[in-house]
């Protein structure tokens, strides 16, 4: 079998200004970088804030399994089967981070033939924004270490002390060796070195400078975001902010660029939108507002993807994103496999090719959960049955009548095989429940911003998770209690667990309820603008497996990359 990068050299692919020419888009509102790739100007972005708004389609899935679910092969499939019908949509998607490329996932621009291009360029550098974001966020840290070192005063007046520093320094690559470090030793340096003091390094895709670029609504207020970044204490005890001590200007000036939209296409030929790139645990998981913006601006349909399940994903892509945004999905699409289910029913990963349907009745209710789940968003949902070729016909149709069981519009979908051509039925139902409603007045967020912090993690944990509540460490609720006195109190909350199941222990699988959710540890993220709760620990610098995709992937003998997937 063909593999994606393969696959996506078998296309050849149009000029970037033809795409762009499909939204209405001229070459002046480009900043092209190569033929296949623009951003979209800055006062082009501007000139779009007035335009009426397309809809937006989310696409979601069942809690990921090790066997791949493909909601980004959807989000794509689906997205060129809406321009096969003959409306016109464009896909909105998160930038891949070189962690999972060279770790255990592999690229993230779909599948088969499904796929965004030029998906060699998308998948490693792209147009520097990960690289960007990465050096902003390092600016903080070394104008930090810089304070440290001349115990300079920051803006509150005393200097920063070194036991409290909160922020990390960062690097887009798994590198577990990174996760703790020590700096500032002396060498041969002397005093021209130091403080000594032990941090370590995240992921770039868990900076905060990324959520906040991809919250953001136009660089002033990304500028803002920067400042309100904690980074620790002042002497005396007082929180400080990047803000305090002069760093959000040049933070934000290193932002310019990557804060502007990418636009590429798909092998279909669809405008596709790539844009920021936060984790779905300890952020929130999708794309940038800017670009969803942009689309909704340029097109009658914005399809776009949440990370992890819909419990994660879509939970935070409603109450914090759209929260934030003020935007509101006509239609959730939750993408779920024959396979993904039968492990959700408890079978082996090894055993999937076998047919079980006890099992895949079991796993069936993990979707009829993320569907009730939905629905308490006000959002209509269709489920995506994404066909594998080892599928039965008899286990597909076992979903497919589960689901008109359950009152839910369900197709089986071949784009990873045959592109857009695949979806189409998928497209028209997606098509005429979006056109028959106005999205703003069925969603409803799970709750109100004035409710209590721990009110709102409960919330979630209660309908979301099925939780009986939540079991609050007594440190956890006493900085919440020191959140809402400082003011941030009506901030979201953003639950950072394991996506592989509804409770904090990823080996419990099944639509299980009556757990408790225990919170761990609570972080401020003034500038993203939500409050992390923390259900078991989190790793947020990943190692690389045994195994890494990066041994699989070099050159051929024309240059050309080999061995992306
Ligand atoms: P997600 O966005 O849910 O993480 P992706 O769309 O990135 O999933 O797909 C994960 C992997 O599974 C990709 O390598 C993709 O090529 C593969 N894949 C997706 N759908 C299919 C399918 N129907 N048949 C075979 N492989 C698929
Ligand atoms: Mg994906």
């Amino acid at each position: 079998m063909p593999t994606d990068i393969e696959i996506a050299h078998g296309y050849t692919l149009r000029p970037i200004e033809a795409i762009a020419a499909l939204l209405g888009l001229e070459a002046n509102d480009l900043e092209p970088q190569g033929r296949h790739i623009a951003k979209l100007t800055a006062e082009t972005l501007r000139g779009l804030r007035s335009r009426p708004h397309g809809k937006l389609i989310l696409v979601t899935a069942v809690n990921p399994t090790p066997a791949g679910e493909g909601k980004t092969t959807t989000t794509v499939g689906l997205g060129d089967a809406l321009n096969r019908i003959g409306r016109r949509a464009s896909i909105v998607l998160r930038e891949p981070s070189l962690g999972p490329v060279f770790g255990r996932k592999g690229g993230a621009t779909g599948g088969g033939h499904a796929q965004v291009a030029p998906m060699e360029r998308i998948n490693l550098h792209f147009t520097g924004d990960f690289h960007a974001i990465t050096s902003a966020h390092n600016l903080l840290a070394a104008l930090i270490d810089n304070a440290l070192h001349y115990r300079l005063p920051t803006a509150t007046g005393e200097a920063l002390d070194a036991r409290s520093i909160s922020w990390r320094r960062v690097l887009d690559m798994n590198d577990r060796a990174l996760r703790q470090v020590a700096l500032g030793l002396s060498g041969s340096g002397g005093a021209g070195n130091g403080p000594v003091r032990e941090t370590g390094f995240d992921i770039t895709v868990a900076s905060e400078v990324m959520a906040a670029l991809c919250l953001a609504n136009d660089l002033p207020d990304l500028q803002s975001r920067l400042a309100r970044i904690r980074i620790g204490k002042d002497l005396a005890g007082t929180p400080v902010c990047a803000g305090d001590i002069g760093a959000a200007g040049a933070m934000a000036a290193l932002l310019t660029e990557a804060a502007l939209p990418n636009l590429v296409q798909s092998l279909g030929g669809s405008p596709a939108f790539i844009h920021g790139g936060p984790f779905a645990n300890i952020a929130h998981g999708c794309n940038s507002v800017i670009a969803t913006r942009a689309a909704l601006a340029l097109s009658e349909f914005a399809v776009t993807e949440a990370g992890f399940g819909a419990d994660l994903g879509a939970e935070k892509f409603a109450n914090i994103k759209c929260r934030s945004a003020g935007l509101a999905p006509a239609v959730a699409v939750v993408v779920a496999t024959v396979r993904a289910l039968k492990y959700h029913g408890g079978m082996a990963l090894a055993d999937l090719g076998k047919p079980d349907p006890a099992a895949l009745a079991r796993g069936l209710e993990v979707l009829a959960r993320h569907a009730e789940n939905l629905a308490k968003f006000g959002v209509p949902v269709v489920v995506a049955i994404n066909a594998f070729a080892t599928d039965a016909a008899a286990e597909q149709q076992q979903v497919l009548d589960h689901c008109a069981k359950l009152g839910l519009p369900a197709h089986l979908c071949t784009h990873w095989a045959d592109g857009g051509a695949g979806a189409e039925a998928l497209a028209h139902t997606v098509a005429a429940i979006a056109d028959a409603a106005d999205p703003h007045a069925g969603f409803r967020l799970l709750y109100p911003d004035a409710m209590p912090l721990a009110d709102k993690i409960g919330t979630v944990a209660r309908e979301i998770y099925r939780a009986e509540g939540i079991s609050l460490a007594p440190a956890a609720a006493r900085d919440l209690a020191r959140f809402t006195e400082q003011g941030f109190g009506h901030l979201p909350v953003c639950i950072a667990k394991t996506p592989y199941s509804f409770t904090a222990d990823e080996h419990v699988r099944g639509a299980v309820t009556g757990h408790m959710l225990p919170i761990t540890s609570v972080r401020l993220a003034a500038g993203a603008g939500f409050v992390v709760a923390l259900a078991g620990s989190i790793n947020t610098m990943p190692g690389l497996p045994r195994s890494p995709a990066a041994h699989h992937i070099g050159l051929d003998e024309y240059g050309r990359i080999t061995g992306l997937s």
